[in-house]
């Protein structure tokens, strides 16, 4: 079994549904319509529309209506277009999609999948996570936070930062399987979320990252506003007692990929960015992201036992790397990459997304 696959088929997507949304198409719907069609009052404040916002006590109208999402300016609640339904009208991810597609006539895709049911029949798992319990990254630290694989297939979309990025060098419907294979979302405007997930789709925690998407600049497809958040990891290292409703054991990104490419060589790379980058370039190979050096112990790699795996860390890790795994060889195959001294040549710190960007520009 191969996952090469020339022509894109989205039904091998384990985030793909039965019937599943254009998460792009319905948050590209007019935010003005929507909120009208939701009996809002909408006004104008000299170029802007606003309302009053239904997410506080307001008096004033304080909500700016933008394009594609709406932003109070008393609160601080910016939400998208799939968002803004979900709460004011208190629908599930997938009601509100309903709604919007039949209010618009657009953005429902029917088509059949496995994991569909599969991720429909985990109800036991934690208790699904909404967007309105994020005013803040900060704030979502001392909150409740558990994901599902359910919240993961809701929340995969092609409007955040890093897919955007991926867009200006693939095309859309490879960029699109890609995020839904790994189930990439949207997480706030457009921070990216990489969920980290087992065989079972325990959901282990969730990467937030922001990516300049800007081409022109020297930044472009590296992390932007510095940070990257691991929610869940984060929750767990502050909420010990909290462990059974968490799966607190570490795993790798994509791993829950292995299972269902048993034949498939795996590229075993640093960051969930360089797994992505690797899948849209040699979809042939399954691309795992282990995180660091300090993943690669024989616990963890235990997911990887009697496959062949290609590794490709970073170009200044590659000696730790080498040492580490030169003592784990009975555990799978472990070979390094021949690109890893062409990331050098570019400088210590490359890796394969600078090898992108950097073909790209000749
Ligand atoms: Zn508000």
């Amino acid at each position: 079994m191969s996952i090469v696959k020339n022509k894109i088929s989205r039904q091998s997507a384990p985030f793909g549904g039965r019937v599943t949304y254009d998460t792009s198409a319905l948050n590209g719907l007019p935010m003005l319509e929507v909120v009208k069609r939701l009996n809002h009052t909408v006004r104008k404040s000299g170029k802007n529309d606003v309302m009053l916002c239904p997410f506080h006590e307001d008096h004033h109208p304080s909500m700016v209506i933008y394009e594609h999402h709406t932003q109070c300016f008393a609160c601080g609640k910016t939400v998208n277009v799939i968002g803004f339904v979900m709460e004011d009208s208190n629908k599930t991810f997938l009601e509100a999609c309903d709604w919007l597609s039949q209010q618009f006539g657009t953005g429902r895709v029917e088509e059949t999948s496995p994991m569909a049911t599969r991720t429909a029949r985990r109800t036991h798992v934690a208790r699904r996570l909404s967007v309105r319990k994020h005013p803040s990254m900060e704030q979502s630290f001392h909150g409740d936070w558990t994901f599902s694989a359910e919240y993961v297939a809701s929340h995969v979309s092609m409007q955040d930062s890093f897919c955007k990025c991926l867009q200006h060098v693939f095309d859309k419907e490879k960029v699109r399987y890609v995020a839904e294979m790994y189930g990439i979302g949207c997480f706030g405007i457009d921070d990216t979320m990489f969920p980290v997930m087992d065989a079972d789709l325990n959901v282990h925690n969730i990467k937030i990252q922001h990516y300049d998407t800007n081409p022109l600049s020297s930044g472009f497809f590296h992390k932007d506003h510095g940070k990257a958040w691991w929610y869940g990891k984060k929750y767990m290292e502050t909420h010990p007692d909290k462990g059974d409703t968490f799966c607190d054991v570490q795993c790798y990104f994509g791993e829950h990929l292995i299972s269902r490419y048993p034949s498939a060589i795996i590229v075993l790379v640093e960051s969930p960015k360089n797994a992505i980058l690797g899948t849209c370039l040699w979809p042939q190979y399954l691309w795992v992201a282990a995180g660091n050096k300090n993943m690669l112990t024989r616990p963890r790699l235990q997911c990887l036992r009697g496959r062949s795996v290609i590794v490709m860390p970073d170009a200044d890790a590659e000696q730790e790397w080498r040492t580490i795994l030169d003592g784990m060889r009975d555990i799978a195959t472990f070979v390094f990459s021949s690109m890893i001294p062409s990331f050098r040549d570019m400088g210590s710190k490359c890796d394969i997304g600078d090898w992108v960007v950097e073909r790209m520009r000749n």
